[in-house]
């Protein structure tokens, strides 16, 4: 027994080290494409406690370093207390820019608000909360806009859009009708391409990401790049959508920005730390049953 427990010690400790190997952040030297500075942004990103995420506003900021993300925006449901507090730490800490948003939730639409300083009302028509995006200074993105919501974007609402999650987990949806639904709204519309991951603590943050042309890494500088639609996704299929002539220059320049996939190491890693979790779990139990049945059975 002893033996069984040393042995899922040395898993967890090999575990520990593969992972902490495996997890170096890749520091990335800046792009600059036709006098573009070229940003991985993630517009979509929950944190704890607030909008049901397991990382706080502060932890999102350091994730987002590690995962060689520029920028990204914590929009909390209903709220943007979390984006202000995020905004906080980064500028406290140097960085990556945070822009302050909110996902208004509203029963027939979501709607990513980035760049906004007070919270919008989920009680608001989709028009109504893109005009009170726009009256703070902010950019308007369609969340996850699937068949369901369509119905709340009229052609006068698509029109005042900036944006449109054109890749999203939801993409990897059974039957892809995911993929299919979010590549329609966004053709209906002269819309700025957007990758977002819905982080909420489970999947990579900025696992889909959105690459923004932007004259700097300002807050508003990169708003100011999606409205005029200077952006680049691509697609799980690696189709690229956005803005043609940028698509061009890009071209096998953003392939290492991309999410890497797991490493030998990360997978190394992975089995360790479950087959030790599992060994000190019956080992464990073997020692609790073992002092129960010396207290139980009589001598
Ligand atoms: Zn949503
Ligand atoms: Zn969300």
């Amino acid at each position: 027994m002893n033996s069984a427990r040393i042995g899922s010690a040395g898993l967890l400790l090999a575990a520990l080290a593969a992972g902490t190997l495996a997890d170096r952040p890749q520091s990335q030297p800046p792009l600059w494409i036709a006098g573009y500075r070229v940003l991985a942004a993630d517009f979509h990103v929950h944190s704890y406690p607030m909008s049901a995420s397991t990382l706080a506003p502060w932890d999102l900021v350091l994730e987002a370093r590690r995962q060689s993300l520029d920028a990204i925006s914590i929009t909390g449901h209903n709220q943007v207390e979390a984006g202000l507090w995020g905004r906080w730490f980064a500028r406290l800490v140097g960085g990556p820019t945070v822009i302050a948003g909110e996902e208004i939730h509203a029963p027939r639409y979501h709607l990513i608000a980035a760049g906004i300083h007070s919270t919008i009302s989920w009680r608001n028509t989709a028009a109504q909360s893109i005009a009170e995006i726009h009256a703070q200074g902010g950019v308007a993105i369609a969340a996850h806009p699937v068949r369901g919501s369509w119905p709340a974007f009229d052609p006068q609402t698509m029109a005042s859009l900036d944006g449109s999650e054109i890749m999203q987990p939801i993409v990897w949806s059974y039957n892809y009708y995911g993929a299919r639904e979010l590549r329609e709204f966004y053709q209906r519309a002269p819309l700025a391409a957007i990758g977002s991951s819905d982080y909420h603590g489970m999947g990579p943050l900025g696992i889909c990401r959105t690459y923004v042309f932007a004259r700097d890494d300002s807050e508003q500088s990169i708003l100011e790049a999606i409205r005029q639609r200077r952006t680049v996704v691509y697609d799980r299929d690696g189709r690229a959508w956005g803005d043609a002539a940028l698509i061009q220059l890009a071209a096998g320049r953003l392939r290492d920005r991309e999410p890497q996939p797991s490493g030998p190491l990360d997978l190394f890693s992975r089995w360790c730390g479950l087959l030790g979790l599992i060994g000190t779990l019956i080992s464990g139990n073997r020692v609790v049953y073992s002092a129960m049945e010396k207290e139980i059975v009589p001598k």
